[in-house]
């Protein structure tokens, strides 16, 4: 049986890159399909074809997006969704009045030099309470950690979780907090032991394929967790690595100079700098992030163009 055929009747996963996190339709309800997660603005095309074809094979039409958390890969697609489908869209709580207000100096987009399309909330997606959906209650957890306000939704049929980038199949997403000198790690850790406790079957994480083996995950997960907390310059390195390759998968090819000058004016990349790597000058370190990414083949250099290997 193939790792997909374990999920609910209606749930269907498109399965995205790391620019956008993976879309989840939860269909087989006669009200309409619920959409979880939107992916990035560049991709918001695609993802409203991919959706518009499964809705189409389904005889179903958009009655609701939900939100994980209010990252641009996350919710990017979430304006030109909300243009094509006129539905609501549903929140984590803890980022509802800056997004409703789009209060740019509180969301992460600008720390992080990415985009998001304005959009308009509709309601709170709270912890504690169950979206129901064809027939199926799906548990609404906070999950802390990778982003504070980040929720996981988990359905106890089916034993079905939604992870989004709180557990991956190798590992979990950067830990944002800490890198803005905030406690993060003991989240983490609590949020991987309460998906311990809920002990999934089946486990569709925010990037990368649906995968069974939760339990793998989890011990990877707890073993990359006390490496971080024994090195938490490490982490500071490897989210300055992942911003710079997320930055690339976004612009395709850029020159050496554009690319160094677009991380001098991004804010999280001069924090991570400042607060782990301060006795090397900026530039030097950011010459020693692009060499390690080339030499590990994420980045091709090709003269003075740098871009995603191939
Ligand atoms: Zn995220």
């Amino acid at each position: 049986m193939s790792v997909s055929a374990a999920l609910p009747a209606g749930v269907h996963v498109l399965e995205r890159g790391w620019l956008s996190s993976n879309s989840i339709l939860l269909g087989g309800d006669a009200r309409g399909t619920v959409l979880v997660d939107t992916g990035y603005c560049t991709h918001a095309d695609q993802t409203a074809a991919l959706v518009a074809q499964s809705l189409a094979s389904n005889g179903s039409t958009l009655r609701l997006i939900v939100n994980t958390h209010l990252h641009s890969d996350h919710c990017g697609g979430n304006a030109r969704l909300l243009e094509l489908h006129r539905c609501p869209v549903w929140i984590p709580p803890g980022d509802y009045v800056h997004i409703e207000n789009w209060n740019e100096a509180r969301l992460s987009f600008q720390l992080t030099g990415q985009q998001c399309p304005r959009f308009k909330p509709t309601a709170a997606l709270t912890p504690g309470s169950v979206l129901e959906q064809a027939g199926l209650g799906w548990e609404v957890h906070a999950a802390p950690g990778h982003d504070p306000h980040a929720i996981l939704l988990f359905e106890p049929l089916s034993r079905t979780l939604i992870s989004a980038d709180a557990l991956w199949e190798h590992g979990f997403g950067i830990v944002f907090p800490e890198i803005a000198g905030e406690p993060g790690f003991d989240e983490v850790e609590a949020t991987l032991d309460l998906i311990e406790r809920l002990a999934p079957a089946i486990v569709i994480p925010g990037h990368g394929p649906v995968f069974a083996d939760a339990t793998r995950a989890i011990a990877e997960g707890r073993q990359k967790l006390a490496f971080f907390r024994k090195n938490p310059d490490r982490h500071a390195r490897h989210a300055a690595k992942a911003l710079i390759v997320f930055h690339l998968l976004e612009v395709g090819q850029q020159d050496r100079n554009v690319l160094s000058d677009w991380l001098q004016r991004t804010p999280i990349h001069c924090q991570l700098h400042r607060r782990f790597y301060a006795a090397v000058a900026n530039d030097s370190w950011t010459a020693e992030l692009l060499q390690e990414l080339s030499h590990a083949g994420v980045i091709a250099v090709d003269g003075d163009r740098i871009g995603i290997a191939p």
